[in-house]
């Protein structure tokens, strides 16, 4: 694996996995990069973010793990099989059960890295009634800029290959719709996760997704949030000198 691509996951990692954002804790949460056209490496099954090492990196090929999102009826052993065969390297460590959605999103246009963590403030809205409204409400012209005019909302599946078949569902139906490749899924009753071209972008929206949920929270509890109308998020999205940060910031 090429270094630089290793230190800036892993730095990503370690980030999301600190004490300082705590956007997960022990065994929460899990990040990837695309290496090339073939494989990918990911978080390997049962590692922590805040101190993964090199070694808790498993390097998967692509075409070991897409077709199972096909395979409806595929029982847990016949998934845990399909995730050790992925391995490039036999003797590496099992591949967390999520590298099925991290295969799958890798796959999408403009994506070589994600993201994805239990965030608090993001979860205490997706385990709310107010879970949908927040994938479709932008409350900030920098939300828009960084987590896109809308978000991809995947109704409560369980982890696994289910979860893995919904992202896929909703994200293509979210493209079908919208005409626009998403940066940020949203996972009722679960958790966030963020798509980009770098470990940085990916670091950048999470970041701000969190924000932006702790000011719908601080908002809700104040009479409701006061939301940007469509026009005015299409407006910040497809203002030239918002292409120049989203350029300048890795997005
Ligand atoms: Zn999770």
């Amino acid at each position: 694996m090429p270094t630089d691509a290793v230190q800036s996951l892993l730095d990503l990692s370690h980030a999301l996995g600190g004490e300082r954002l705590r956007m997960s804790i022990l065994g929460e949460g899990n990040t990837s990069l695309r290496l090339d056209a073939e494989t990918f490496t990911v978080k390997a099954s049962g590692s922590n973010l805040a101190t993964l090492r090199p070694a808790e990196l498993t390097v998967c090929r692509f075409d070991r793990l897409l077709p199972l999102l096909d395979a409806p009826s595929a029982n847990d052993q016949e998934v845990d099989q399909a995730l050790f065969a992925a391995r490039v390297d036999e003797a590496a460590r099992k591949p967390s059960i999520e590298a099925l959605f991290h295969a799958y999103l890798l796959t999408l246009p403009g994506v070589a890295c994600v993201g994805h963590v239990h965030a608090i403030a993001v979860n205490q809205i997706l385990c709310s009634t107010r879970a949908r409204d927040f994938a479709t409400a932008r409350t900030c012209p920098d939300e828009v800029v960084m987590c896109g005019v809308e978000s991809v909302f995947v109704p409560y599946c369980e982890p696994g290959l289910a979860l893995s078949q919904g992202i896929r569902r909703e994200v293509a139906a979210f493209i079908r719709r919208t005409g626009r490749d998403p940066k940020v899924i949203l996972l009722q009753n679960h958790g966030i996760i963020a798509v980009g071209p770098s470990p940085k972008a990916v670091l950048g929206t999470l970041l701000m997704a969190e924000k932006a949920a702790e000011i719908f929270v601080g908002a809700a509890a104040l009479g409701g949030p006061a939301c940007l109308t469509p026009a005015q998020c299409e407006r910040i999205a497809g203002r030239p000198d918002e292409h120049y940060r989203q350029k300048v910031l890795g997005l």
